[in-house]
């Protein structure tokens, strides 16, 4: 197997484009209100979190700032801090709800030879490790075990947003509403 840590690479969210107007689908998610459906699992107001449809390892997602751009240098203030803001509350979820021993944490810029397949929407993706895991993908191959492990992740990492301090839930399938900023800043 190969064991290079390569999860940039997997920056696939394949889903019905459900909203002809947009080809991009981060635009979609963060416009629809199916959050459950669509794997948005919180927002706050200048980002989101999805989970990656096809994750790297369990609770792989990704930070996703509203504003639909490919260059860093083009995210103001207000939305660099809420970004970040949400970072470290999607680290807290995920401790919380699925006890990894380490995060690796990055963003791909620059197109194609950074590894990534959407590129005109730049997004911070997050993936839990733990102590001698291994690529995920290849030990579960089967589809439905898959969409189970995801729907079990996003089960857990909603209740990790939903139990710090300064969230609440708006509904039954909604995203856990993130206020900024955190207790204590
Ligand atoms: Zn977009």
């Amino acid at each position: 197997m190969d064991s290079v840590f390569a999860p940039w690479r997997i920056d696939w969210v394949e889903r019905e484009d459900k909203n002809p107007d947009t080809d991009c689908v981060f635009c979609a998610f963060r416009d629809e209100e199916a959050d459950r459906e669509n794997r948005v699992v919180a927002r706050s107001d200048h980002a989101f979190v999805l989970l990656n449809n096809y994750p790297y390892n369990p609770g792989h997602v990704m930070v996703i700032p509203h504003a639909h751009t490919g260059e860093y240098g083009d995210l103001d203030d207000e939305t660099l801090l809420d970004h970040a803001r949400l970072k470290q509350r999607t680290f807290d979820a995920l401790e919380r709800g699925m006890g990894p021993d380490a995060f690796n944490a990055g963003l791909n810029l620059g197109g194609k030879a950074a590894g990534g397949s959407i590129d005109d929407h730049l997004h911070t993706h997050v993936v839990p490790r733990w102590e001698g895991d291994t690529n995920f993908m290849p030990v579960v191959s089967d589809t439905q075990v898959i969409v189970e492990a995801v729907e079990d992740s996003y089960d857990r990492i909603h209740e990790g947003f939903a139990e710090q301090d300064g969230t609440s839930v708006p509904g039954p399938d909604a995203a856990v509403r993130v206020e900024a900023p955190p207790k204590g800043l």
